[in-house]
């Protein structure tokens, strides 16, 4: 699970967080909406440590994530963790960005395998079946051998998708996932999303995808101006309360 408790983040003077409360259960499919610069990728690289709090506190699996109590003359305080605890944490969360930046010198196939081998030390012969076995769950398993420049859009997505699952993450974070495909390949990568969600994959998704998040999601928030405005299960989409919600809706729609 992730829980996040009046999370705040501030770059310099500007504050984009503030204090957002959000609980996904293992097994679960949140869907985050909301406008541009409403904070929606803040929150995501907050939960997987490519920024770092400026308040409140993130727990993913009852962990609580950047730091840990120590005991320091009887007393218990807060102490920043080292990088490799910080690596072990961060190893439970796969995250796909907008832009699939896969390496573009490696194909779809070396691309899959070189965190398993390079992070976790497993050996070619494992990593290479590993990965095969990946490629194969987001329907690439017929593509080993091409480099991203030889795949479509919505193929490169699939294969950053099979490389973030390679780590075999507990969770995994969608950061707008289709936006930068053309449309007609939008529905190859939200069909690999959905197989993921039905398999129980924990899963964070940022995404104007409307439809998937009313078909897929067992919880939707809406973020505005770094606060949460409402939240709810897939039916909130059809009958949003807050007017700002109702206001994004209409011209998402
Ligand atoms: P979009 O839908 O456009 O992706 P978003 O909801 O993901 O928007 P964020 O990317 O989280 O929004 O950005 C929220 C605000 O924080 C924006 O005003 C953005 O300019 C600012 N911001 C994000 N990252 C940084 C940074 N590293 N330094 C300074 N400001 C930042
Ligand atoms: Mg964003």
């Amino acid at each position: 699970a992730v829980k996040a408790t009046q999370v705040h983040k501030a770059f310099g003077s500007l504050h984009v967080l503030k204090g957002v409360d959000m609980t996904v259960m293992p097994g679960s499919v949140t869907v985050i909406l909301g406008p541009s610069g409403s904070g929606k990728s803040t929150f995501l690289r907050l939960i997987n440590q490519l920024e770092t709090l400026t308040g409140g506190e993130i727990d993913v699996d009852g962990e609580m994530i950047g730091y840990k109590y120590v005991d320091k003359d009887g007393k218990q305080v807060l102490q920043t963790l080292n990088d490799k605890e910080v690596a072990e944490q961060r190893s439970k969360l796969g995250m796909v960005f907008q832009r699939f930046n896969l390496f573009p010198h490696m194909t779809a196939l070396e691309n899959v395998m070189e965190a398993p081998v390079h992070v976790k030390h497993m050996d070619k012969k494992e990593a290479r079946k590993l990965a095969i076995e990946e490629l194969n769950r987001v329907g690439m398993g017929d593509r080993l051998g091409h480099y991203p420049a030889q795949l479509s859009g919505g193929q490169q997505q699939r294969v950053a998708i099979a490389r973030a699952l390679a780590m075999k993450p507990e969770i995994m974070l969608f950061d707008e996932p289709t936006s930068a495909l053309d449309p007609e390949l939008v529905g190859e990568v939200l069909n690999v999303m959905l197989s993921l969600a039905k398999e129980g994959m924990t899963m964070v998704v940022v995404t104007h995808e409307i439809g998937f998040a009313r078909e897929v999601a067992d919880q939707i928030v809406f973020m505005d101006g770094g606060v949460v405005v409402e939240q709810g299960g897939p039916e909130i989409i059809d009958n949003p309360q807050e007017p700002r919600f109702k206001d994004f809706l209409q011209h998402v729609l």
